[in-house]
């Protein structure tokens, strides 16, 4: 089923974002989350995409397939495109067609400064038009609440963006926030600017102190005071930082979800534990 179908108004579609293993445990690891996550009943499961643009690796496929076949859950398998040629893409559309696969999150994949990017696609808006003349698949793209770091500025991002969902992109996912100001602030933009397809908002639930440097220097995302606050208060307490993190992921929910929000989108982390807490909590709302 395509999911832009999922979105209704009034409705709040629940999505979940796992991601494949790395090469230090297997496959059925995931398996194992994703069977305890589809207790949570998610519209449906998105699976992360290295961003090497590696063709052979197929974990991508394997897992989304397996969220399908096993659960009868919708499933969207994520695609970079910067360091892949169009014969490298061909190679994973054909395989994620022959799995059954229909939904297909088109991204660009993080510029690193140590590898040359492949010339086929610049920009997630190239694959984006290139799977949509293939055919076959309902595309979404990712969006930034509090602007790509790339970009040149807000307005440009945003007229980018247009492009990306002009070239087929038929609803968006945020990347992750902790201060909804801006994903409201950014939707206004969006519809001021035409962009009117569904968006979903992108909820991190941060766990540990680790997880927080690393998605401020990979995403940019400020952290508010209340969250600051929260974070220092816990720093040396593994367990109440954890519930306080997960408190906080479900207020942000909440809020969003009474001010009438597309979707939320999970990153789940392959942590069934956390994700169902956070369910329990939220789970009459949607
Ligand atoms: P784009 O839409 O191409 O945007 C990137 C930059 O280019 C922006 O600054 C934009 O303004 C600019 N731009 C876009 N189009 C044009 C244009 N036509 N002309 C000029 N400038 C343009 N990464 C992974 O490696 N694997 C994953 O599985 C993965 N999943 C993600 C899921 C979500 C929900 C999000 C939000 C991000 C995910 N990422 C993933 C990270 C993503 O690859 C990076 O954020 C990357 O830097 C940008 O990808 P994009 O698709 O948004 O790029």
């Amino acid at each position: 089923m395509e999911i832009k179908k999922l979105y209704k108004p009034g409705k709040t579609v629940f999505s979940l974002e796992v991601f494949p293993p790395n090469k230090t445990y297997p496959i059925e690891t995931v398996y194992k989350a994703i069977d305890e996550l589809a207790a949570f009943s998610p519209a449906y499961i998105s699976v992360t995409y290295g961003a090497g643009g590696n063709a052979a690796d197929r974990s991508t496929c394997k897992i989304a397939a397996y969220i399908k076949e096993k659960h009868g859950i919708e499933s969207m398998a994520h695609l970079t495109c910067i360091n892949s040629t169009k014969a490298d893409v061909d190679i994973l559309l054909d395989d994620f067609k022959s799995n059954g696969i229909e939904n297909i999150l088109a991204l660009r994949g993080d510029l690193k400064p140590d590898v040359e990017p492949k010339k086929d696609f610049l920009h997630a808006s190239d694959l984006t038009a290139y799977i949509a003349a293939k055919g076959g698949f309902d595309i979404a793209g990712a969006c930034y609440p509090e602007t790509h770091l790339d970009a040149e500025s807000p307005e440009k991002d945003i007229e980018n963006l247009k492009i990306k969902v002009e070239a087929g992109a038929s609803h968006l996912i945020s990347q992750l926030f902790f201060d909804n100001s801006f994903f409201y602030d950014f939707v206004k933009r969006a519809k001021a600017a035409g962009i009117n397809v569904p968006i979903s908002a992108g909820i991190m639930p941060v766990t540990n102190t680790k997880q927080i440097q690393r998605m401020v220097t990979l995403c940019g995302a400020s952290l508010p005071q209340k969250f600051v606050k929260i974070m220092q208060k816990y720093e040396n307490n593994p367990e109440a930082l954890r519930s306080a993190g997960i408190a906080y992921a479900a207020d942000q929910i909440v809020d969003l979800i009474s001010t009438g929000v597309d979707g939320i989108h999970l990153y789940a982390m392959n942590n069934p534990t956390v994700t169902g807490k956070i369910y329990e909590s939220i789970k009459t709302l949607l």
